[in-house]
């Protein structure tokens, strides 16, 4: 349904500078700051204009305000963006005003991964997601003084009542179900389930370990017991989080703190896993992965690690057919893989909004404590009506 405020007032004769309202990291560490900017809204034919509804956070949004990895400041972040197309730019296809959306990651299009179909891995990854500003290097966020923040971080930028996102990172969702719980599809779920269900292809029957159950290990349970892996164990050091990994699918719990980990998964398992994945980013988790799997097993790395981490690995173990591979954003086309996500939610296999928290806009820097410390799997700011 397009409403009134969804529509730019006066067709072309709209106004090209939008007043809005954002999150604005100035330096490193933080805090987001609440700005009002403003938006070039000249869209090149590939853009689309946003209203943003809601944006999940994600760790990774964390990691840039700490320059982990190192997008130019001041910037805009937020890249689990969901909301109303406003507009759409002259090439653009498959959105028109008033859809809803959910934005996801950026990628390319060109290169040789994306060309293969695994845009999660396309060779301009780092430059079109975190490089602060469009492909040519402009920017549509302008201060109060009239400088320049950099956006169109993971092409979304959606700390912001308004986002400029590309045909190639929205995904169209059916309106009848709540943007602010949709809008982690985009990051954080995709990635933990698309593990799973795209990278693994995880079959019945088969062990699987998690290693770390925030939102994105808490997303591969539920994937897996969806898919009828068993057992499936999850491993963590905050209670809470065990029990929730518990209702949701998890077979067994391991509190890495009071237990032996390895020990737990041989007992399990009865020898090995098939699957471990590692979301905690620590190095001797991934040893420890590795070493915890079954003939023939698999290790995925799916959580970031600090720069230049390196992990010991048992070089005799991998001659037992086992495998260790790294997963970008569960291996996701958006496009595709979102539908079937809220397709597996709708049957009640995938209630991730048992994860969510909503917080206002205004409370960001309250919603990034509380993921940082665990005691919220994954705050959702409400930022537009
Ligand atoms: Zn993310
Ligand atoms: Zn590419």
């Amino acid at each position: 349904m397009t409403t009134a405020q969804d529509r730019p007032s006066g067709g072309q004769d709209s106004p090209v500078v939008l007043p809005v309202t954002a999150a604005v990291v100035r330096v490193t560490g933080g805090p987001f700051a609440l700005e009002e900017l403003s938006l070039d809204t000249r869209l090149r034919p590939d853009e689309i204009l946003v209203r943003v509804v809601a944006t999940g956070v994600c760790q990774t949004d964390v990691h840039v305000r700490d320059q982990h990895p190192p997008t130019p400041l001041p910037a805009v972040l937020g890249h689990e963006g969901a909301g109303v197309v406003m507009r759409a730019g002259a090439a653009v296809t498959t959105a028109a005003p008033g859809d809803h959306v959910v934005m996801s990651y950026q990628s390319c299009g060109r290169c040789r991964p994306c060309l293969s179909g695994f845009p999660t891995y396309c060779a301009r990854s780092f430059p079109v997601n975190f490089g602060g500003s469009r492909p040519d290097g402009t920017n549509a966020l302008r201060d109060g003084d009239g400088a320049e923040v950099h956006g169109h971080f993971f092409g979304q930028s959606s700390f912001a009542t308004h986002s400029i996102a590309t045909e190639r990172n929205v995904v169209r969702v059916p309106d009848d179900l709540p943007l602010h719980l949709l809008a982690p599809l985009g990051c954080g779920f995709q990635t933990g389930a698309g593990a799973v269900l795209n990278s693994l292809r995880v079959p019945p029957g088969a062990s699987l370990v998690v290693l770390g159950t925030g939102a994105v290990g808490l997303a591969a349970v539920m994937a897996a017991r969806a898919t009828g892996a068993s057992p499936v164990i999850a491993v963590d050091i905050v209670p809470e989080r065990l029990a929730l990994a518990a209702e949701l699918g998890a077979t067994h719990t391991v509190n890495a703190k009071e237990e032996d980990i390895a020990a737990r998964i041989a007992g399990i398992t009865g020898g090995g896993a098939d699957f471990v994945l590692e979301i905690t980013g620590r190095p001797e988790m991934l040893t420890l992965a590795v070493n915890a799997l079954a003939p023939l097993g698999t290790a995925a790395q799916i959580g970031g690690a600090p720069a230049g981490a390196h992990a010991e690995v048992n070089m005799n173990a991998l001659l037992g057919g086992r495998t260790v591979r790294g997963i970008a954003q569960g291996d996701s086309i958006p496009r595709l893989f979102i539908p079937q996500l809220i397709a597996l939610h709708r049957a009640g296999r995938f209630p991730f909004d048992r994860l969510i928290r909503a917080y206002g806009f205004e409370d960001i820097n309250q919603a990034v404590a509380d993921t940082c410390d665990g005691s919220v799997v994954k705050p959702v700011l409400r930022i537009g009506g």
